[in-house]
C-alpha cells in the first residue's frame, strides 16, 4: 500500500519529535490523502522510560501549545494522551474507527523498540500503519563505509554522506487538514504538571526561548542574517553569539534539518566558503551522532570502546555536586555549568571543557555527565549527548585521545580573553582583571580586594588541582590500559 493508498477511514498522525507542521512528511501524507486526520501526541511514561529531563519538559509544554495552535488554524487540533503507546493507540483507533497511523521515524533504542511492536500489533488487529523520514536527511544505515559497515571516524563519514545524500527540499504546510465532526478525548495539558512549580525555576529558560515552530523559524533567520557568515570564526566564542542556538528546536522537531540546509543553500552563494561549509559539518555531525546510535544501540549506557569497562573511575558526590552546580573553583566550568543550569543550554566550546574537567580531573564517570546533560539541557538528544560524552571521554567512536587533556585555566584564556564569558555567569568575579579571571586563586591580595572577591568564601578555591589531577588522569589511563591488555 503506498501513502496515497490509505484506507477509507481517519488517519492518527502520531506526533513524537518532530512538533511542526512545515516539513512534516507524515502530516502531509496524511492530509493529501483527503482523509479525516486525528493528530495525537503521547507522553509515553513506562516504568523503564524517562522521556525528558526537566528542562525538557518545560520546553515540550511550550512546544505543544504552540503545536496546537498551528494545527488549529489549518482546522485541526492535538490530542494529548498518556501511557503506554500500544496501549493508547488502541484505544484511540477504537474511538476514532482509524484505519490507519503514520508517523515519522524515531531512532533513539526506546524508539525503535516501541515503534516496530506498536507496527506489528496494529498489523495484526488490521490497522495500516506507515512511517516517514524526516528528522534526520540520511536514515542511519544509508551511509556505509568501503566494507559494509557503520562509519567510526567522522571525516570519511562527512565523505560518505556527501557522495550519497542529497537532502530533499522541505516539504511545504498542508493547506488545511480535514477533521472526523468529534474529536477524541485529550488531557489538559496543565494537568501533566510539565512546567516547575514551588520553585518556578524556569525564569532563565523563559528569557532565553521561544519554544515552538515559529520560535525556530525566527531563530534560523537571526542566524542566516547575522552568525552563519562568521560562524567558523566566532563559532569557539562562548561570550559572543556566534552559534545558530537551534539545537533545542531541532531536538523536538520544530525545524528539520532540509529545512536548515535548504535556507543556507539560498544565501550560501554570498558567503565565505569556510563559513558555510564548517555550518554544514555540524549539522551532518548531527546525523554522524545517529550514525553511530543506530549502528550501536547501547552508547547510552556502554562504553563504545571495551577498554573502558576497565576505567578505574572516583566515587566522589561532592566533587560531582560542585560540577553540577558550578562550584570547581574553575572559572570557566562554573560559568558553563551555570549558563547550563540557567538557560538550559551550554556553549559547544564550554560543554567539551566541563565534560573533560568532569572525567579527567575529577575522574568522574562520562555517565554522571551524560545524566545531568539529560536532565538540564534543553537540546537534550539521545545521539548527540551520548556521542558527545563518549567522545570526550575518550570511551567513543572517533574519540578525543584520552591523553589529551583540556587545561581549563589556558582554554579560557584562549577562547574568553577577556572574562566576557565568566563575568556574565560567575558574577562575583565580575570584578576581578582580565589576567586573573581564569585563576583568581594566582591573584595578589590587592587584586582580590579590590574585585571584592574572597577565595573560599565569595568564591571557591580549585577542588582539585590542575596539574595533579592531570597526573592522576594520566596514571588512570595506563592502570586501564594495563587492565585491559
Ligand atoms: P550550532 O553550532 O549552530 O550547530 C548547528 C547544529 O548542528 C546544532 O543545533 C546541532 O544540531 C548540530 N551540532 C553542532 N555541533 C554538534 C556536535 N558536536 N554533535 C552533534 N551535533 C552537533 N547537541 C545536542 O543537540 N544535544 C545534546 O544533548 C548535546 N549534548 C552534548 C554534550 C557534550 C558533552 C558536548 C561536548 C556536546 C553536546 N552537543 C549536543 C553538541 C553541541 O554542543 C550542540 O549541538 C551545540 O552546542 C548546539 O548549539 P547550536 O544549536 O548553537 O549549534
Amino acid at each position: 500500500m503506498s501513502s496515497t493508498d490509505f484506507p477509507d477511514a481517519p488517519i492518527i498522525v502520531w506526533f513524537r519529535d518532530d512538533l511542526r507542521v512545515t516539513d512534516n512528511p507524515a502530516l502531509n501524507a496524511a492530509a493529501a490523502s483527503g482523509r479525516a486526520v486525528v493528530p495525537v501526541f503521547i507522553l509515553e511514561t513506562t516504568e523503564h522510560h524517562v522521556p525528558f529531563g526537566g528542562a525538557q519538559r518545560w520546553w515540550l509544554h511550550h512546544s505543544l501549545t504552540s503545536l496546537d495552535a498551528s494545527l488549529n488554524a489549518l482546522g485541526s487540533r492535538l490530542t494529548l494522551l498518556r501511557g503506554n503507546a500500544e496501549t493508547v493507540l488502541s484505544e484511540v483507533v477504537a474511538e476514532t474507527d482509524a484505519g490507519s497511523i503514520v508517523w515519522n521515524r524515531r531512532y533513539s533504542r526506546y524508539g525503535i523498540e516501541t515503534d516496530t511492536a506498536v507496527k506489528a500489533s496494529l498489523k495484526d488487529n488490521g490497522i495500516y500503519a506507515e512511517s516517514f523520514g524526516g528528522r534526520l536527511m540520511h536514515e542511519p544505515t544509508q551511509v556505509k563505509s568501503g566494507t559494509g559497515g557503520a562509519y567510526k571516524v567522522y571525516t570519511p563519514f562527512w565523505k560518505a554522506f556527501c557522495a550519497t545524500v542529497t537532502p530533499r527540499a522541505p516539504l511545504p504546510a498542508p493547506k488545511a487538514i480535514a477533521a472526523r465532526e468529534i474529536w477524541p478525548a485529550s488531557s489538559d495539558l496543565d494537568d501533566w504538571r510539565l512546567l516547575p512549580a514551588k520553585p518556578d525555576w524556569s525564569g532563565g529558560l523563559q528569557d532565553a526561548w521561544s519554544p515552538g515552530e515559529a520560535g525556530a523559524r525566527d531563530r534560523l533567520e537571526a542566524f542566516i542574517q547575522g552568525g552563519l557568515a562568521r560562524y567558523d570564526s566566532q563559532r569557539d566564542l562562548p561570550a559572543v553569539e556566534g552559534t545558530s542556538g537551534l539545537s533545542p528546536h531541532l531536538a523536538f522537531g520544530e525545524i528539520s534539518p532540509f529545512q536548515i540546509w535548504a535556507r543556507v543553500d539560498q544565501v550560501a552563494d554570498g558567503m565565505p566558503v569556510d563559513e558555510v561549509t564548517t555550518f554544514r559539518k555540524e549539522l551532518v555531525w548531527r546525523e554522524f551522532a545517529y550514525h553511530l546510535l543506530v549502528n550501536f544501540t547501547e552508547l547510552k549506557t556502554t562504553n563504545y570502546n571495551g577498554q573502558f569497562d576497565q576505567f578505574p573511575w572516583a566515587e566522589n558526590d561532592e566533587h560531582l555536586q560542585a560540577w553540577q552546580r558550578g562550584r570547581t573553583g574553575y572559572p570557566i566550568v562554573d560559568a558553563g555549568m551555570r549558563q547550563l543550569y540557567e538557560t538550559g543550554w551550554m556553549h559547544n566550546r564550554v560543554r567539551m571543557i566541563v565534560g573533560s574537567f568532569l572525567v579527567k580531573h575529577l575522574l568522574l564517570d562520562w555517565r554522571h555527565g551524560e545524566e545531568w546533560f539529560w536532565d538540564t539541557l534543553v537540546d537534550a538528544d539521545p545521539a548527540s549527548n551520548t556521542a558527545s560524552w563518549q567522545w570526550i571521554a575518550g570511551s567513543g567512536a572517533d574519540a578525543a585521545p584520552y591523553f589529551r587533556i583540556f587545561n581549563p585555566i589556558t582554554q579560557g584564556e584562549k577562547f574568553d580573553p577577556q572574562g566576557t564569558y565568566v563575568k556574565r555567569w560567575v558574577p562575583e568575579l565580575a570584578k576581578m582583571p582580565a589576567k586573573y579571571i581564569h585563576k583568581p586563586w594566582e591573584a595578589p591580595l590587592g587584586d582580590l580586594l579590590a574585585a571584592g572577591v574572597k577565595l573560599s568564601e565569595t568564591y571557591p578555591r580549585p577542588i582539585v588541582d590542575h596539574k595533579q589531577a592531570r597526573e592522576r588522569a594520566l596514571d588512570a589511563y595506563q592502570r586501564m590500559r594495563g587492565l585491559a591488555a
